[in-house]
Formats: structure tokens, C-alpha cells, sequence
């Protein structure tokens, strides 16, 4: 009985996995079965996928809006503030961590040295610098009106094909240009100062706080809804993006040492280092935590954006891992914009792997160099598929290589990108789920109540 209660409640999470592992195989076969597939045949197998993903991105903006302005109106001012402080510093201490355990790996396993591939061409075509980028980071996060609040933009060398719908991987390098996306940074900060002042207002705001609650319940009832689709959109995405890269099965070497090294960092930071902090700081069991979180987790590897994930992540978090709806919608949306432990190692191995093939020696100055951008261009990056490729020309700017190098580690990287937005939830999670549990008292739960699965406070 007991196994058929725990199959009952996780059957959404195996069939997303399936759909996984599905899509992998449906994937390889549709590739042997045919030489080469036109990007409008693919295109035709990843749609369905496409329509899960456009419902997913459908719901972000309601959902961060409403939940951060609800989660900040129905919490008092000063504990907001101390909400926000501890997350904030669990924020900035993971992310460091997981840039030094990138530094670490790559330094010890040294994936680029010994190899040293026909120089690029070294013609010197960037405009976007590392100040630029900063400042896009600032400038997204102050919108002007509310209609651009919820477009991002920033100038990259790295241009997106015209059709980020069917070809989102083919990134060419080039004349800045500017990219557009959701602009998660500017919502979060205009929906906290709503939140704020309808906090402060009480009674007299109390018509807009009722229409955020409410707008808050609908998006989570339609999450429900869309939530049954992923194991098939799964299934599409995985399979047409296996089939459109043909090249991951040969890549040997060190490119393959490469990829080794960044999925050893983000294995090591997502089931020790993250685990370790959540038992010491929540006393709560890690793994049983992981398992609830797991379709959040598949999904990210699926769609490879955490902002997309975002309402899966809220999902799990409080329905099966019984974190109070307030912390959680206080934490996640935030989380998902500006806390990427996997994008942050990932920064940090790359950054050292290229100067390891191009044979830039570095010294401690550098190292601090890359510590400090790559986790700024880990904060900066959005939560949608290679954001983080583009920020990382940042980093390689810090070490005076320059953007074209990027070019070095393309063929592996949306792959690496699926592993490391699945560590991005994690983080996520697991820090909104530790703030959680060192705020209990102040949000009046007793600490002897055991949240449960069943049973969310
Ligand atoms: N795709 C990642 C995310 O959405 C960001 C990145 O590392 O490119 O979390």
C-alpha cells in the first residue's frame, strides 16, 4: 500500500522522466534513421515542446509579479527585510563556493593544457565590454515604464540566430547586437517596491493586495494544468535537440575533458556541498528533499531555462517539500534570476579552460579576477537557455582573451547548459528552503511541527 501511495504521488516525476530518457532514444533513432534532417523537420518534431515551453514562459510574469508582491504584503516590513538579508547571503556565499569549486576542478584536472588548437582569428571586433554589460545589468533593473519592464536587453558579441524558436544553439560571433528577453530583474524590483508600499499602506492598499493574492491563486492553478504536459514536451524537446546535434557523440579530447570537468564541479556542488548546507542548517534530510524536488529538476534539464522552470520550482517546493508559500514565493522568483551556482562553476571553468588552451598563464591576480566576474556574469545572466555563454564573455574579457574564444567550448555547450540550469533550480530551491527553515520562529510556526508532504503550514 505504501508503495502504491508513493508511485501515486510521484507518477508525474517518472513520467517526466521517461520522457527524458524517451526523448534521448526517439532522439538517436531519428537521427540514424536518416542523414541529415532539415531544421524545418526538426523544427516539426521539437513543436509540441515549443508549446510547452511558450505555456511555462506564459506564466512568469504573472507568477513572479503577484507571488513577490503578495509573499512581501502579507509579511511584516521587518521580516521581510530579515528574509531578504538571509537570502541574499545564502545567495552570494553559494555562488562563491561553487566559482572556487570551479577553480579547483579545472585547475586539478586540467582539461585545456597540452593542446593548443590554430589560433582564431585575433582581429579585434569587440565593442561590448565588461563595464557595458554591467551596466545593461543596472539599467534592466530600473524599467522606465511598466510595459518595458518586462523586456531585457542587452548588447552581446554573440549574436542569436534570427530564429531563436527553431535554432536557439547556433550562437555567431560578430557585430554587437542587442538581445532581447523577459526582463526578470526589472519585474522583481518593481514588484518588490509594490509589495513594499502596499505592506505599508495595510487597510488603505488593501483592494490591491486581495487582487495580487488572487492573481497569485490563478497562476498556480494553471501551473497545475500545465504541469501534466511535461512529460510529453520533455519528450519533444530532448528528442529534436538530440537530433540537431549530431556532434556531441563525437566530441573526444579535450573538449570531452572539458565537459567532464564542469559536470564533476556541479555534480560535487549539487549533491555535497548544497546537501551538506541544507542538513546543517535546516536539519533536514537532503536526499529525501532532492527526491521531492525532482520534477523541477527534470524540467530544468528539459528546457534548459530556470526562469521556465520557476513555476514547477514553486510547485514542489511547497506542495511536497511543505515550505511556507510566503518564503518560498518571497525566495524563488529571485532565485531564479540571480542565483546560479551551476551557471557561476560553469563561468569559472570555462574562463580557466580557455586560458589553459590558448596558454595565458595566471596568476593569483587573475584568479581573483575570475572569481569576482565570473560570479557577477552568473548574477547577471538570465534564466533562459546559454544566457550564460553570453556572460561569460565578460570573464574573458577580465583575462584579456577575447570574445571569439567562446567559439572553443560552443559544441559541447548546450548540453553542459541542460546540466547546469538543473543545478540552478537545485540552489534555488534548497535556499529557499534553508531560509525557510531558519526563519520559523519569527514567522510563528513551532518549530516541533514537522511539515509534511501532506500537510504544508
Ligand atoms: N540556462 C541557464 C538557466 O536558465 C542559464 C545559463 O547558464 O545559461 O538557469
Amino acid at each position: 500500500n505504501k508503495f502504491k501511495s508513493c508511485l501515486k504521488q510521484n507518477v508525474l516525476t517518472i513520467a517526466t522522466m521517461l520522457g527524458v530518457i524517451l526523448g534521448v532514444g526517439i532522439g538517436i533513432i531519428l537521427r540514424n534513421s536518416k542523414g541529415n534532417w532539415t531544421p524545418r523537420e526538426i523544427m516539426y518534431i521539437g513543436f509540441p515542446g515549443q508549446i510547452f515551453l511558450r505555456m511555462l514562459k506564459a506564466l512568469i510574469l504573472p507568477l513572479i509579479v503577484s507571488s513577490l508582491v503578495s509573499a512581501i504584503a502579507s509579511l511584516d516590513l521587518s521580516l521581510s527585510g530579515k528574509i531578504a538579508a538571509r537570502a541574499v547571503a545564502y545567495y552570494l556565499t553559494t555562488t562563491f563556493a561553487a566559482v572556487v569549486l570551479g577553480m579547483i576542478t579545472v585547475v586539478v584536472i586540467r582539461p585545456g593544457v597540452g593542446h593548443h588548437p590554430k589560433d582564431v582569428n585575433k582581429e579585434d571586433k569587440r565593442n561590448v565590454t565588461t563595464v557595458d554589460t554591467l551596466l545593461d545589468l543596472i539599467r534592466n533593473m530600473f524599467p522606465p515604464n511598466m510595459i518595458e519592464a518586462t523586456i531585457f536587453q542587452t548588447r552581446t558579441n554573440l549574436t542569436p540566430p534570427n530564429d531563436r524558436e527553431t535554432d536557439p544553439y547556433l550562437f555567431k560571433i560578430g557585430e554587437p547586437v542587442t538581445i532581447q528577453s523577459t526582463n526578470i530583474l526589472g519585474l522583481v524590483v518593481i514588484a518588490a517596491a509594490l509589495g513594499i508600499a502596499i505592506a505599508q499602506l495595510g487597510k488603505e492598499a488593501e483592494v490591491l493586495a486581495n487582487f495580487f493574492h488572487n492573481l497569485m491563486a490563478v497562476s498556480m492553478k494553471i501551473t497545475s494544468w500545465v504541469i501534466f504536459l511535461s512529460p510529453v514536451g520533455v519528450l519533444f524537446l530532448v528528442s529534436s535537440k538530440i537530433m540537431e546535434m549530431d556532434d556531441i557523440f563525437t566530441v573526444v579530447g579535450q573538449l570531452g575533458w572539458y565537459f567532464a570537468t564542469v559536470c564533476v564541479g556541479l555534480t560535487v556542488q549539487g549533491f555535497v556541498i548544497l546537501p551538506l548546507l541544507y542538513l546543517l542548517l535546516a536539519r533536514k534530510n537532503p536526499i529525501t528533499f532532492i527526491n521531492n524536488m525532482s520534477q523541477a529538476i527534470i524540467t530544468a534539464f528539459g528546457c534548459a531555462s530556470s526562469s521556465a522552470t520557476l513555476p514547477l520550482t514553486i510547485r514542489c517546493l511547497e506542495e511536497k517539500n511543505g515550505v511556507d508559500p510566503r518564503v518560498a514565493r518571497f525566495c524563488l522568483p529571485i532565485g531564479s534570476t540571480i542565483n546560479m551556482d551551476g551557471t557561476a562553476l560553469y563561468e569559472a571553468v570555462a574562463a580557466i579552460f580557455i586560458a589553459q588552451v590558448r596558454n595565458v598563464p595566471l596568476d593569483f591576480g587573475s584568479l581573483v579576477a575570475i572569481s569576482v566576474t565570473a560570479t557577477a556574469a552568473s548574477i547577471g545572466a538570465a534564466g533562459i537557455p546559454q544566457a550564460g555563454l553570453v556572460t561569460m564573455v565578460m570573464v574573458l574579457d577580465t583575462l584579456g582573451l577575447p570574445a571569439e574564444d567562446v567559439s572553443l567550448i560552443l559544441a559541447v555547450d548546450w548540453l553542459l547548459d541542460r546540466f547546469r540550469t538543473a543545478i540552478n533550480v537545485m540552489g534555488d530551491a534548497f535556499g529557499a528552503s534553508i531560509v525557510y527553515h531558519r526563519s520559523l520562529r519569527e514567522l510563528g510556526i513551532l518549530v516541533s511541527t514537522e511539515a509534511s508532504p501532506d500537510d504544508p503550514p
